[in-house]
């Protein structure tokens, strides 16, 4: 199985969407195995964010990520990196497909509720960015044999 990492932006910390947005998680069947409320500083997200530094919206992605503490979680399940894209949708919250998270929550390029890593590479140096290894939970649901046939996992 695939560990992802999502951060619930500041826009949904604000908001208080943290609850409706953990739900659809959920309820698509992927695996909650960490979660943490952390201030972000500014060094982390310009790592973070590096692949943006030439971009002239840079400083200003930097500091809505730090309007309020986020929420960073790890989602684990069978392809979990492109589950969880699909089901985040494209950035422009205004082009989103309704269904998607930022199709349904969002009305902007930038305050689009989640990030989502988008590689196994990146998900792999996101985690670790991220999270220390105590802070992610081996386990698996009792639920999974309902979750997937036994030769999918
Ligand atoms: P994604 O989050 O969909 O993977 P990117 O990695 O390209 O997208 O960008 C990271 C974040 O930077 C986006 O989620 C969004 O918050 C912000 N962003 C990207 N492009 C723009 C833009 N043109 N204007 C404002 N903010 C942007």
């Amino acid at each position: 199985m695939e560990k992802t990492l999502v951060i619930l932006k500041p826009c949904t910390v604000q908001r208080g969407l943290i609850g409706e947005i953990i739900r659809r998680f959920e309820r698509k069947g992927l695996i909650l195995i960490g979660m943490k409320m952390v201030w972000l500083t500014d060094e982390i997200l310009s790592e973070h964010y590096s692949h943006l530094k030439e971009k002239p919206f840079f400083q200003r992605v930097k500091e809505a990520m730090r309007v309020s503490p986020v929420v960073v979680c790890c989602w684990e399940g069978v392809d979990a990196i492109q589950v969880v894209r699909t089901l985040t949708g494209v950035t422009n919250g205004r082009a989103a497909v309704p269904g998607t998270i930022r199709g349904d929550y969002s009305m902007s390029m930038q305050e689009n509720i989640v990030h989502a890593s988008d590689s196994p590479e990146t998900a792999v140096i996101e985690l670790k960015r991220f999270f220390n290894d105590n802070e992610l939970y081996d386990y698996k649901p009792l639920t999974l044999s309902s979750l997937y046939a036994h030769d999918e996992y």
